[in-house]
């Protein structure tokens, strides 16, 4: 006799649950969902005991009606598609027909449902078996509790952590599914007590209130892009604010979160050096495309989507996101408590996946090196050779030099051709006010001063950021204006070493270090470009070249990237240079001219504000 026999219905289901609802989490995930496919407006969600004990889902939603409701907890049974072809146009979140059924054959689910027309009805359904079967109110909506929850697998339940941890995950599934319904009224609460409340008024800012706090909230810019295959809407926090693990980003297509790392990377390519390395951004945004261009049938439990034209996507992210950040002033206010401190996140949210979170914080200690490397990949569209920055006048620089002058005006031709760029970083309007400047402290701070009140500006950061800008655009030019030296240096290596350096010979002539072999493990450098650092010439090259030889897998971008930074360090930190007053109007005046001129490369701050009103408030002149 054959060996192979049809599962029965509770066994399939039992196997199915297994994927689809893994932990209390899943098991609200499911069922909110379920809600939000119905088209409540108001969802209230009780868990008691991190949904371990009880968990009770109540929508204002279409309801079930009388003949649905024996089927819906079938295999397979779904409203939401009926032909294959719908599986191409999902817009709803659930599709596969498989929740109920399997969070039906792991715990009690007692649920009543009503159309609104007429009496509603309610089933009680213990580990697969339909046990009560009854008429109820006529409320529209549907009220599920699920209790027992695998009572009848001992294996899974032993699985569970905390009630602390399955409490954060539901509040995460909660939270995200907030921020993607902002129309809907979701309140969350834990034994009894009140944990997440949203208005539901369509208000995603007041949402991102109610879950990252009212500060957060006020700190977020908003963000739009429209494309022709993509309409982007969102939130993304302004620098001064920032977390040490991605799990800030939210993502939402067509009101689904998703995790997709090639948007993540467009995020942070736009907020591309105005945040320290490791840090990361608040960011809540929502895309909505036709569903034909998305396939969201990867796996029951996963987050994950696939797109039919992701380049395109993280583009339109990329820039909707970078104009929205380059649209405005980004000084951050001297009296703000909570500027330059780092928030404790986990007060602010309950993201307690212990396993993912020290997986995460362990990335974001160890991975700068990474993060460089991720960084300079950006580079590309930020080295646009037409939009150099001057470097600072006082800064060690003899102007009797024949450097070419970078020029910061653009001819029409100049201009036509990079409006084809969509990150017309150029165009955009001057965002650091006018100042004018008093004076110097510690021979370290400029305090200027406008209208609008007092400034404070760390004059190094600022030479930073502006030489990074002049360096970075230099680094990527083809051809380099070359200087011969009357002496050529000579560089001597260990054997391993000329090995890895003859691999990269190529990326070195790129970023002008041409190396000559000269003997078995020295190479002679005879010429440089005229832009390298006045009278550091060696200390560059030499350095370059240990760029390739720390990081062995360097690339172009990388490299550019990493000499561009190391050279605006140069002369910038040396540290108490007293500047005349014309030397502070030329550097504010320089720096007011840069693509980013709140940051240094190392996303630090440049300037600070302290508000006329915020000095009248400190000296207790206005209450
Ligand atoms: P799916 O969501 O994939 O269709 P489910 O097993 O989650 O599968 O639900 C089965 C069906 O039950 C749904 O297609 C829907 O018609 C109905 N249903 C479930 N929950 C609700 C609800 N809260 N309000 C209205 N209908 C619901
Ligand atoms: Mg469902």
């Amino acid at each position: 006799m054959g060996k192979i026999k049809q599962l029965d219905d509770l066994l399939s289901n039992k196997i199915a649950a297994g994927e689809v609802v893994e932990r209390p989490a899943s098991v609200v995930k499911e069922l909110v969902e379920n809600s939000l496919d119905a088209k409540s407006s108001r969802i209230d969600i009780e868990v008691d005991e991190g949904g371990l004990s009880r968990i009770r889902i109540t929508d204002n939603g279409e309801g079930i009606e009388a003949d649905d409701l024996k089927i819906a907890f079938q295999r397979h049974a779904t409203s939401k598609i009926q032909q294959e072809n719908d599986l191409f146009h999902i817009r709803t979140l659930g599709f596969r027909g498989e929740a109920l059924p399997s969070i039906g054959s792991v715990a009690k689910v007692e649920i009543k449902t009503s159309t609104g027309l007429g009496a509603g009805n309610s089933l009680e359904i213990q580990y697969g078996k339909v046990i009560a079967k009854s008429k109820s109110d006529s409320r529209k909506g549907t009220d599920i509790t699920v209790t027992q929850l695998f009572h009848n697998t001992p294996a899974r339940l032993k699985h569970l952590k905390t009630v602390h941890t399955e409490l954060g995950n539901i509040t995460d599934v909660i939270n995200r599914l907030a921020m993607g319904h902002p129309n809907v009224a979701f309140h969350l609460k834990h034994n009894g007590k009140s944990v997440l409340k949203t208005p539901g008024n369509g208000d995603v800012q007041q949402v991102i209130a109610a879950i990252y706090g009212i500060s957060v909230a006020k700190k977020m810019l908003p963000v739009k892009n429209k494309t022709l295959d993509y309409t982007i809407s969102g939130y993304a926090v302004k620098p001064e604010i920032t977390r040490s693990s991605r799990q800030y980003v939210s993502l939402f297509i067509n009101g689904r979160f998703i995790k997709n790392y090639t948007a993540f990377k467009a995020i942070e390519q736009a907020y591309h050096t105005l945040l320290p390395i490791g840090r990361h951004p608040i960011v809540v945004l929502s895309i909505q495309l036709d569903p034909i261009l998305v396939d969201v049938n990867v796996h029951p439990a996963k987050l994950e989507a696939r797109f039919s034209k992701e380049k395109e996507l993280a583009k339109a992210i990329e820039v909707g996101v970078y104009e929205a950040l380059r649209a405005t002033e980004l000084i951050p206010n001297g009296t703000d408590p909570s500027n330059g401190k780092k928030t404790n996140q986990r007060s602010e949210q309950h993201t307690l996946d212990l396993e993912h979170s020290s997986q995460q914080n362990e990335q974001d200690d160890h991975r700068q090196n990474d993060l460089v490397r991720e960084r300079a990949q950006l580079f590309d569209k930020f080295t646009d050779s037409k939009s150099s920055l001057e470097e600072p006048k006082f800064d060690q620089i003899d102007e009797k030099t024949k450097r070419s002058e970078p020029n910061t005006t653009f001819t029409e031709e100049q201009q036509s051709s990079k409006s084809e760029n969509s990150l017309q970083r150029d165009a955009l309007p001057k965002r650091v006010p006018q100042m004018y400047p008093v004076g110097q402290v510690h021979g370290t701070y400029i305090v200027a001063q406008n209208d609008q009140g007092m400034y404070i500006i760390d004059q190094h950061a600022a030479q930073e950021r502006i030489k990074y800008e002049y360096y970075r655009t230099k680094v990527a030019q083809v051809e380099h204006e070359v200087q011969e030296l009357l002496v050529p240096l000579t560089f001597e290596f260990t054997h391993s070493e000329s090995g890895v350096i003859r691999l990269h010979i190529e990326e070195l002539a790129a970023v002008g270090i041409f190396l000559e072999s000269f003997g078995t493990n020295a190479y002679i450098v005879r010429s440089h470009p005229q832009w390298f650092p006045q009278g550091e010439e060696r200390e560059t090259i030499r350095e370059i070249i240990d760029q390739v030889l720390d990081d062995q897998k360097t690339d172009l971008k990388h490299l550019r990237e990493e000499a561009a930074i190391m050279m605006s360090c140069k002369g910038s930190i040396k540290a108490n240079r007293h500047l005349r007053h014309d030397e502070m109007v030329h550097l504010i005046e320089t720096l007011r001219k840069a693509s980013d001129p709140f940051t240094c490369p190392h996303g630090r701050p440049i300037i600070v504000q302290f508000t006329t009103y915020d000095m009248e408030k400190m000296f207790k002149r206005v209450m």
